[in-house]
């Protein structure tokens, strides 16, 4: 029976809820009247429920698709402005206990090369991405009570918050690690971690278990109901997101949002990111696994109207897409991207070579640096942001959420954006990086609309140049 609130799996993520949604959408979907009235009801940045926003995933009438995208591109204006969250993962460790079909790191693949990072090649890889100019990062690590228990993941952020490099600092650690205790959750929060991320892969029971069939992840209720026991331990912020091609997308993509109103409902604070993964080749996978991957055309529908339905949420899209799909849907909705990313273990400070053993998570369809994405976002008149002010400021869970809902968190984002990206001009941009940013920072100070703010922001800028650090609003 389905129930928003409950504290169980299967009656939040309910099979028959989401599978008479999907026929609901069937039925309705050359509803004209109907679907104009969602779109048009989507521009208060409100929201849309799982089953409305599924209707219009299965609308194919142009003239509504067109006006879905004008209304999607309004709200993340709206919300976001033109600034993109820059962050870069990095793998501590791909010792793995469980049998996840899709993910090299799985137990039974013994060709790949498995590592675990000690403190000092920490130090390494987190100075390298300093040096790259990140100071957000989003730990990965596979499941291993042996070899990655919580105290190495617990000792590892301890290490990463303390390395100063010259202007460097990783100011933010997100953190993607296997389900775990509430007790784990509580020691994590206090680690001073800023989002919990764990990706359910798919929310279909039945297609979990067989994708999941050895290891701890095969437990579905209790993977699924992980966000609630982050929640329990302490954190505000956490993040949800499906891999998009495991199961039939319409049933994720209900599962999704579903699961983003059960947080609401049941926790009072929504998702603080989703992210939008779609599967792609790597070691030791079956092709036979991408039988049900989405086309380029429906994954940008599937964007546009998470942001129509989760207004308030982050969009986050890896370096798995292109460069090409990735500029599509940043205008449709994702405001977090990563950039000049390594999947594997160690790859940032020693880079595997085509001839070594991958020990890589997944292959990388944007291989640009760092800076070739912040040039290219600064050459489209996107701000790459660099920003990890909220989290610092104590701006997390319901308290963020107000401020996202309300669009004020956008007086905050965008000189925060300025100020960031100012650092990194100073610090990290190569020549032409550098000129294009800094013309742009010029041109972004004249759309901050208080007198105030500008004026502060300005002065900033110029203690920036001067030397100075770690401003933020
Ligand atoms: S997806 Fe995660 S849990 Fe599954 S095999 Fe890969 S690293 Fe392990
Ligand atoms: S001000 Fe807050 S929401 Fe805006 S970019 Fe910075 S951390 Fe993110």
């Amino acid at each position: 029976m389905y129930n928003v609130k409950s504290n169980k799996a299967e009656e939040f993520i309910d099979d028959q809820e989401i599978l008479e949604t999907i026929a609901y959408a069937k039925e309705n979907k050359d509803n004209r009247e109907l679907i104009f009235s969602l779109i048009e009801r989507a521009k208060d940045c409100k929201g849309l429920t799982h089953r409305e926003a599924m209707l219009l995933l299965e609308c194919e009438i142009p003239e509504a698709i067109d006006e879905m995208e004008k209304v999607a591109k309004m709200i993340k204006q709206k919300l976001y402005g033109n600034r993109i969250v820059m962050f870069a993962p990095l793998y501590l460790s791909n010792y793995c206990v469980n049998g996840c079909v899709y993910c090299p790191y799985h137990l039974k693949n013994k060709h790949i090369a498995r590592k675990k990072l000690t403190q000092e090649e920490i130090k390494k890889e987190v100075i390298a991405l300093q040096n790259m100019g990140h100071k957000r990062l989003a730990l990965e690590t596979g499941e291993d009570p042996i070899n990655n228990p919580i105290e190495y993941v617990l000792e590892s952020i301890k290490t990463i918050y303390g390395i100063k490099h010259i202007n460097g600092a990783i100011r933010r650690v997100n953190v993607n690690i296997a389900a775990t205790t509430v007790e784990n959750y509580k020691k994590l929060k206090e680690a001073g971690i800023g989002t919990y991320i764990l990706f359910q892969e798919t929310y279909n029971k039945k297609n979990y278990e067989a994708l999941h069939p050895t290891g701890p992840k095969h437990d579905y209720a209790y993977h699924t109901e992980a966000m609630d026991r982050a929640m329990d331990g302490g954190i505000d912020d956490v993040g949800i997101g499906v891999l998009f091609g495991l199961e039939m997308y319409r049933y994720d993509f209900v599962g999704l949002l579903m699961h983003a109103e059960h947080l609401e409902a049941a926790k009072g604070v929504g998702p603080h990111t989703i992210s939008v993964p779609r599967i792609c080749p790597a070691d030791d996978i079956d092709k036979s696994d991408f039988s049900n991957a989405i086309s380029d055309k429906i994954f940008e529908k599937i964007v546009m109207i998470i942001r129509m339905a989760v207004p308030y949420t982050g969009m986050i899209i890896s370096t798995r897409e292109s460069k090409r799909v990735r500029e599509r849907v940043l205008e449709l909705g994702i405001s977090q991207i990563s950039g000049g990313s390594k999947t594997s273990v160690g790859g940032y400070d020693e880079p595997e070579t085509e001839e070594d053993t991958t020990s890589a998570q997944f292959d990388i369809s944007d291989n640009r640096t760092l800076d070739e994405v912040v040039k290219w976002l600064c050459e489209l008149n996107y701000i790459p942001s660099f920003c990890t002010a909220c989290y610092r400021e104590g701006r997390t869970g319901d308290r963020f959420m107000q401020l996202c809902k309300s669009g004020q968190i956008s007086n905050c984002c965008h000189p925060n954006a300025l100020m960031t990206l100012k650092e990194y001009s100073q610090d990290y941009a190569g020549d032409d990086t550098k000129l294009k940013a800094d013309n742009l920072i010029m041109k972004e100070l004249d759309n901050i609309t208080s007198d105030k703010v500008r004026k502060i922001c300005q002065e900033r800028l110029t203690m920036i140049e001067d030397g100075k650090r770690d401003f933020r609003f």
